[in-house]
């Protein structure tokens, strides 16, 4: 059967990485027999100059009635003074919430060969595989009550309310450990049960969940002690779940211990395991249109769609081996060249796509 995808290309270097994503695809229905069908829509500040909204109502169709969702990056100096609901982040957000998507990926991943450009020592994070999934629609940033009020005395207070519901936990549980079937089936849910009442329904409903997958072995840990572990020994863990603020914090600790911000994927699912896939950097506008970014990080996205919406773990390896074979033959793009030699984005695209076609 034919997976439609919805390929959002955005701002800035948006267009140039997700070109090299499409070549991927390309190679991926020519020699793997890989079917797909392709839909282009405007986002983000694209979407603004088309049809006066970052996120264009075709555009929200085209991604509804898609598979999964493709996406290359937004946003531009030239926005920056439009009203915030006129704001190409605001494309991304809406589309986010239009399409529930609840469960945030963010694997970090280290080829060996770039261990060098991690902070930390090589020994301790080449080869590092690990998933954080983050629940993103819920907890401290939207709980309600929120704001500054006056107290009695005159001082004022700034509140925010971290809420939980049962139904929201057992749906970012169950997301986490179908991630951690198609790993090492090892989940890691991060919390803070010593001191939050609702850290203590997380880890209750945690394990109510997990008594539905028996195969996966599942531990908890304080968040204190899990920011510790994952600069100490980030390579005991497989997949971590853990909710909207914790998550946010650990993802990015996590993404530097990789070094190279154009090399990072991601994912957002809904329930159904429908997606949308990104970089986790940003549309870069210093570097736009001159063919200097780097498109793994796009191409790796594809990679996770993939395995997690497509149901085409072997392609999704493959890419992966593909891009492990183009670093090893010495290829970088500058953002992760140790030397002033370098390629541009084009060209690490076409290597790719050499490399896979040798896989197949
Ligand atoms: P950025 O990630 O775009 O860039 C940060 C630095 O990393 C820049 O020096 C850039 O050149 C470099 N960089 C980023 N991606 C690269 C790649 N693939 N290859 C090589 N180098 C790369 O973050 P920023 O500069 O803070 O934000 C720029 C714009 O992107 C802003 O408008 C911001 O709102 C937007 N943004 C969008 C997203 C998104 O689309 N999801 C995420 C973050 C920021």
């Amino acid at each position: 059967m034919s997976n439609k995808i919805a390929v959002l290309a955005g701002d800035g270097i948006g267009p140039e990485i997700i070109a090299e994503a499409v070549k991927t695809i390309h190679c991926l229905q020519q020699d793997f027999g890989f079917e797909a069908d392709l839909e282009y829509a405007a986002i983000g500040g694209a979407g603004y100059d088309q049809s006066g909204q970052p996120l264009p109502a075709e555009t929200l169709e085209i991604c509804e009635q898609s598979d999964a969702v493709l996406f290359g990056a937004i946003g531009g100096p030239q926005y920056d003074e439009l009203p915030r609901e006129l704001r190409p982040e605001k494309g991304l957000l809406n589309l986010r919430s239009s399409l529930s998507l609840f469960s945030n990926l963010r694997p970090a991943i280290l080829y060996p060969q770039l261990a060098d450009a991690s902070s930390l020592k090589a020994e301790l994070v080449a080869g590092l595989d690990i998933m954080i999934v983050r629940e993103l629609t819920g907890g401290i940033y939207f709980g309600q009550p929120r704001g500054i009020r006056e107290l009695e005395n005159g001082e004022r207070q700034g509140f925010n309310t971290l809420v939980y519901a049962e139904h929201e936990i057992e749906r970012i549980a169950r997301s986490a450990l179908d991630i951690a079937m198609l790993r090492n089936r090892r989940l890691c849910s991060v919390d803070k049960a010593n001191v939050l009442e609702v850290s203590e329904l997380w880890r209750e409903v945690v394990n109510r969940v997990a008594g539905e997958y028996p195969e996966v072995e599942v531990s908890h840990m304080y968040v204190d002690n899990a920011s510790m572990q994952l600069v100490r020994a980030p390579k005991q863990f497989d997949v971590i779940v853990t909710s909207n603020l914790f998550g946010d914090i650990l993802s990015d600790t996590a993404a530097m211990l990789t070094g190279s911000i154009g090399m990072l994927p991601s994912a957002s699912l809904d329930k159904n395991g429908k997606g949308l896939y990104e970089p986790v950097h940003g549309s870069a506008p210093d570097i736009a249109g001159k063919g200097l970014a780097n498109p793994l990080a796009t191409i790796l996205s594809l990679a996770l769609m993939l395995r997690y919406s497509l149901q085409q773990p072997d392609l999704a390896d493959q890419i992966e081996v593909a891009v492990g074979n183009v670093l090893d033959q010495g290829m970088r793009t500058a953002d992760i060249a140790e030397t002033s030699s370098s390629v541009g984005t084009s060209e690490m695209g076409d290597a790719v796509v050499a490399a896979l076609r040798a896989l197949a």
